[in-house]
């Protein structure tokens, strides 16, 4: 009767995803997507990386994606956690957790790739890309919404996911307020090599001139992420390659050896994004349209493969229950399910983000106490832990089945 049952509105790494979840579910699935798969300026799948938590890691087994990212896919078995000109350390890893790694380093083209050969085999699903959806129209019974691309065209769906990012017009359109915090700060990113590697092990160093980060991606190889104020970040963007090698070199203090080989610099401004509201009608926002965190703590996509995993078993369970999937009480149903843990991820990000970025001496003061709390105590260090893991507090089927807590 209306031409799909679930229409996504963005192709990104959460739109994508979702469709890959929705896999096996007898359900006509649409996505929408701006800029076609592979093309060079996708957004979504751009030259960062990501580091997927074990949480991650276990859901992309179950929808069937983690075979094709698991050969890039470097582990992170130990973080080193220090604070320049302090004695405060600390290293957190795998073994404390009982599990394989903290969390697995991807490019962002390896697992937009890899969606994309997913979803290419997906007899209920129909890509639309290059289009946009322009205008949604709520009806009781479903959603109109335009799409434009080729021949603009009217497209009926039981339910409309909205996944167009932290700009997300479609939460716009539909009235949803979003709030933004702005920690007027920046991170920079890109890869480099180091003169000393360590199988697994990742740095995070937090210094006077910000935060520096380093995850592994292989041999000598790592993704390098500078977090540190607006102005300092452009300036650091259009620094000679040699200079500005020396100067991370310099924070680091020698932990990592010589830097070298520096690749494309690209920034991203720090903001943290919610929506205030995540349903309207039949209309679900998810991913960065619902709630876009900092990336310091690496959280932000993490928390929304989660949000998708619960979201395909609500599908799931209203299918078999022959109910209707667009129902408000569904998606209410959904919503409260996960506001535990986005209200906790939010608040866990917001507080590292303004610990760790912040350049004052009593703030420093209280981050070495977190550092040796983090190194002596062993219940904060195994919820920190848990928390940076992707696992605290789960109580979702989709998590809970695929492995322990
Ligand atoms: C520097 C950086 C590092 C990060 N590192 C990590 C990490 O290590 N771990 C982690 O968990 N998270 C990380 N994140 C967060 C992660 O990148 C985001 O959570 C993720 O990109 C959100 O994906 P999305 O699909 O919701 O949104 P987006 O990536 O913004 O994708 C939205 C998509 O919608 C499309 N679109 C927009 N409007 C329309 C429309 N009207 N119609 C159709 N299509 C449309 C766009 O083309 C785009 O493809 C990081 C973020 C940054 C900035």
């Amino acid at each position: 009767m209306f031409d799909f049952d679930v229409l996504i509105a963005g192709g990104g790494l959460v739109g994508a995803s979702l469709a890959a979840a929705l896999a096996p579910l007898p359900l006509k699935v649409g996505v929408v997507e701006a800029v076609a798969f592979g093309a060079p300026g996708q957004p979504s799948y751009d030259e960062r990386v990501t580091a997927l938590s074990p949480s991650s890691q276990r859901i992309f087994a179950r929808i069937g994606v983690w075979p094709a990212l698991a050969a890039e896919a470097a582990p992170i078995r130990e973080v080193h956690v220090s604070e320049r000109g302090c004695f405060a350390k600390t290293r957190l890893n795998a073994q404390e957790l009982g599990v394989e790694a903290l969390g697995y380093v991807v490019p962002n083209r390896t697992i937009g790739a890899a969606l994309s050969g997913c979803l290419s085999r997906q007899a209920n699903l129909q890509m639309l890309a290059p289009a946009s959806v322009t205008t949604v129209t709520l009806r009781p019974e479903c959603v109109v919404a335009t799409v434009a691309g080729g021949a603009e065209r009217q497209v009926t769906s039981r339910l409309l996911v909205a996944a167009d990012g932290a700009q997300s017009e479609i939460r716009k359109q539909l009235g949803i307020a979003a709030r933004v915090w702005d920690y007027g700060q920046s991170a920079l990113v890109c890869n480099l090599s180091v003169g000393r590697p360590q199988a697994g092990g990742a740095y995070e160093r937090f210094t006077d001139q910000g935060t520096l980060a380093l995850l592994p991606m292989g041999a000598e190889r790592y993704a390098f992420i500078w977090t540190a104020d607006r102005a300092q970040i452009e300036k650091l963007l259009v620094l000679p390659e040699a200079e500005f090698l020396q100067a991370a070199e310099a924070l680091f203090n020698g932990r990592v050896g010589g830097l070298s080989r520096l690749g494309k610099r690209q920034s991203y401004p720090l903001k943290l994004v919610r929506a205030a509201a995540q349903t309207r009608g039949r209309v679900l926002v998810l991913g960065n349209a619902a709630h876009s965190l900092s990336p310091i703590a690496a959280q932000g996509f993490n928390l929304s493969l989660r949000d998708v995993a619960v979201l395909a078993d609500v599908l799931g369970d209203a299918v078999e229950r022959n109910a209707d999937i667009g129902a408000a009480s569904l998606l209410a149903a959904y919503v409260k399910s996960r506001r535990r843990d986005q209200t906790g991820t939010a608040v866990f990000t917001d507080m590292l983000t303004r610990t760790f970025s912040n350049p004052l001496r009593s703030v420093a003061l209280a981050r070495n106490a977190g550092l040796i709390g983090l190194e002596l105590l062993p219940f904060l260090r195994r919820q920190f832990l848990l928390r940076s893991a992707g696992l605290a507090g789960m109580r979702t089927r989709s998590v809970r089945e695929v492995g322990p807590e």
